[in-house]
């Protein structure tokens, strides 16, 4: 005998927060389902190295199969939103056209968007940076763009009051103020208030559709389990969405499965100055380019500094000159280059079930790369940087597509109402849906996005988001 779930949904980053308190709101029954463990404010790691190990997939060392680039996922109830800076940008409409042109999906516009970023940042406590949030990094940063004759702009960050303290390393490591905007503090909080219920350390095997059930298989703590839903929705990002109907057999069915990888690479690049900048004091990021010649070369700057463990391994070689070189922590200001990227990789499995990602830089990949660091050199020699050390390591935060949204099945998995083509009741509305890469930061679409497919989610059920889900019981037994 086991219950059965209006909807069980697989995951809990930007994308599953939305849609668990959508559907929760309008009266339906939901389980959460996450592979990672829950944290409060007392309880995130205390430092750089169990943060990584504790909070992220694999320890944050995913990597392609030639090692060419690596991957940080947040394996964490709140998934990315916990390990991730909050930055919230719309997508413009050089980013929707796009989307729109390779979908034929006419609500890829910035005008029919619109709605839905209303809603999800309504929910949201938005600062856009000030001068006052600025740390000699960001003030080199505006220094150097304003001496080049270059357009910045300041970033916008999800976080309500993050105090007058400068110690804002810890925003990678979850956030013990309840300031950053995760899904956690926010979506999460507010679905559990209408009923969620969430498992976690729940990681999630396999998935079985069917005419009016969908089995939900996996481990928890060692232990088998199978939970059942009248709907499934996977929101484990784009590796883990992936991965899991990979492992689910999926791929005979849905031949586009895996394809169409997209990960912004990142570069941090690093200057050393005869000055004290202390980059890691205060706000990480608060400033970006934004001069139309750089979206238009396919590449963007923001300011940005990481942890000491982070940043060592950015450094290449050993030794002495390594040493050299951490001793000039507080001495560093960083600028890192994100990318456009327009090759896009491939998500298979082993026969375990282990992750194979392949994704290398194209030509054109390089040339925007290339343009961008170039930039950055330019900005340190104008601040008169002692040394500059381009980023030898490419880094992608930013994991999009696996599970491509569009209209035909034979070269998308899941269709304009979010449904996994020819499986009625399986549902995909996270950033594994992405049809190509963006170019900006995709949290704030990912929400909206999952807003849009919650009200056609609920509307498959009869329900518009406005009423509510007429249950047929509260809880339905079934003999399985
Ligand atoms: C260091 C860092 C900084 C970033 N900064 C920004 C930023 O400033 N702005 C921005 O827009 N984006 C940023 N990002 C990217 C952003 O966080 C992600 O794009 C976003 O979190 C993806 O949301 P999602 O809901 O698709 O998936 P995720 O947030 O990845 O959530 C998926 C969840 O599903 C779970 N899951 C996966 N597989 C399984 C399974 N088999 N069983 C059970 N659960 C599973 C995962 O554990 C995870 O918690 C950053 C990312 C990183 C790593």
């Amino acid at each position: 005998m086991a219950d059965i779930y209006d909807f069980v949904i697989i995951g809990s980053g930007p994308s599953g927060g939305v849609l668990a308190y959508n559907l929760c709101k309008a009266g339906a029954r939901v389980l959460m389902l996450e592979a990672g463990k829950e944290f409060t404010p007392n309880t995130f790691p205390s430092n750089e190295m169990s943060a990584n190990a504790s909070l992220m997939w694999s320890g944050g060392m995913d990597t392609t199969t030639d090692a060419g680039l690596l991957f940080l996922r947040g394996k964490v109830l709140g998934g990315g939103s916990i390990i991730n800076q909050c930055l919230l940008d719309r997508f413009d409409d050089n980013a929707l056209d796009d989307w729109r042109a390779r979908t034929g999906v006419d609500f890829f516009s910035t005008d029919a968007m619109a709605r839905h970023y209303d809603e999800v940042e309504s929910h949201l406590s938005l600062h856009t940076m000030e001068r006052c949030d600025w740390n000699r990094n960001a003030e080199l940063y505006v220094e150097g763009f304003e001496k080049c004759g270059m357009e910045w702009a300041p970033l916008r960050r999800g976080q309500s009051d993050c105090g007058s303290g400068n110690d804002c390393i810890v925003c990678l490591g979850g956030c013990p103020r309840e300031s950053k905007q995760s899904s956690l503090v926010t979506f999460i909080k507010k679905a559990r208030q209408h009923g969620l219920t969430v498992e976690t350390q729940f990681n999630v095997s396999q998935i079985i559709h069917g005419t009016n059930l969908v089995t939900v298989y996996g481990q928890q703590n060692g232990t088998a389990r199978q939970v059942h839903g009248r709907r499934c929705i996977v929101a484990g990002g784009a590796l883990g969405s992936t991965q899991m109907l990979l492992k689910s057999g999926f791929k005979s069915k849905l031949p586009a499965l895996g394809n169409n990888f997209n990960c912004h690479p990142q570069f941090m690049n690093i200057a050393l100055f005869d000055e004290i900048v202390d980059s890691h004091k205060g706000a990480f990021q608060s400033v970006k380019s934004q001069d139309a010649r750089f979206r238009q070369q396919g590449f963007k700057l923001e300011n940005v500094f990481a942890g000491p463990i982070a940043v060592s391994l950015l450094k290449p070689g050993f030794g002495i000159d390594h040493q050299r070189f951490m001793q000039k922590y507080r001495n560093m200001a960083c600028i890192e280059v994100a990318v456009r990227d327009a090759t896009a990789g491939t998500i298979d499995i082993d026969k375990t079930g282990r992750l194979k990602i392949k994704k290398t830089m194209a030509d054109a990949d390089w040339q925007r790369a290339n343009a961008g660091l170039q930039v950055v050199e330019t900005l340190f020699n104008t601040l008169g940087a002692r040394e500059v050390m381009k980023s030898p390591i490419k880094i992608g935060l930013h994991l999009m597509g696996g599970c491509t949204l569009g209209k035909d099945g034979q070269h998308s998995v899941v269709n304009e109402r979010f449904q996994v083509h020819d499986h009625p009741n399986l549902f995909i509305a996270d950033s594994s849906i992405f049809p190509s890469a963006p170019g900006i930061n995709p949290a704030l679409s990912i929400m909206a996005l999952a807003h849009k497919a919650s009200e056609h989610i609920l509307a498959e059920c009869g329900v518009s988001s406005s009423t509510q889900v007429q249950k047929e019981s509260p809880v339905v037994e079934v003999q399985l």
